[in-house]
């Protein structure tokens, strides 16, 4: 997924970047959680481990301060989002909403949160997201099964409640709106399945739909990458639609 860097830049620093990529621009990230926190253990998962601690539970690893005191030292000009991201998921931080505050107060640089969509039905990050100009969130199939093999997230995760957390949120949000859509072969790379989705999606106008086929190898390294010609028809059908 976006924004991510090797396991030992990760170590160094909260704050990393500037980063290019044709999604978002160039980014600054900032990484509120460990080293692989997350609510899933994706299959595709670029970091190539396993999720460390499987979790929904919000803590808070990063101050507000700390988080400001190393973002002085990383120029802001020319950057398009300051990015909640890194190596696990950032709405696990239960400071996420203080955090975005503070970076409004001090930056007019747009915030930017890059979530694997796992909580959106929880109504204090509903609450947090609807703080930041942008968000991402990721959802790969309406299929339980589909979304359990190839997410396998924490207990009490599933496909139909994350798509009832959207409908929640994203039909009143009135910042930038990404979906991110994941195909891995085998597993939700039908075309009818990932038509269903998009169209799922598409009726939240979101700014893009971005049909993702990881790229590098995941935690099951026999992943294959679906044929990116499979799926542009969608892009003719659906305006928002880019697939990578
Ligand atoms: S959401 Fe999936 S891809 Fe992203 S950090 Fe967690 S396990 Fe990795």
């Amino acid at each position: 997924m976006e924004n991510r860097l090797s396991l030992g830049e990760q170590k160094q620093s909260l704050i990393y970047g500037p980063v290019s990529s044709r999604r978002f621009g160039t980014t600054i990230g900032i990484s509120l959680i460990p080293l692989k926190v997350c609510s899933f253990d994706c299959v595709f998962c670029e970091l190539s481990v396993h999720t460390n601690v499987l979790t929904l539970e919000r803590h808070t690893y990063v101050s507000v301060n700390e988080v400001l005191k190393e973002l002085r030292n990383f120029p802001t000009q020319g950057v398009d989002y300051i990015a909640l991201s890194g190596a696990g998921e950032p709405t696990l931080a239960a400071n996420m909403g203080e955090v975005i505050d503070a970076l409004h107060q001090k930056y007019s640089v747009p915030v930017l949160v890059l979530s694997n969509g796992s909580t959106v039905f929880m109504k204090d990050v509903q609450e947090e997201l609807r703080k930041a100009d942008a968000v991402k969130l990721t959802f790969s199939s309406l299929k339980e099964e589909s979304f359990k093999r190839l997410n396998q997230p924490a207990e009490g995760v599933t496909a139909s409640k994350v798509a009832r957390g959207i409908e929640e949120f994203a039909s009143s949000y009135a910042g930038t709106l990404y979906f991110e859509v994941v195909v891995v072969k085998g597993i939700n790379d039908d075309l009818s399945e990932v038509r269903k989705t998009v169209e799922f999606l598409a009726q939240f106008k979101p700014y893009h739909i971005d049909i993702n086929r990881p790229a590098r190898p995941g935690t099951a390294r026999y992943l294959e990458l679906p044929d990116k010609e499979l799926y542009m028809p969608l892009e003719r059908e659906f305006p928002a639609v880019r697939v990578f």
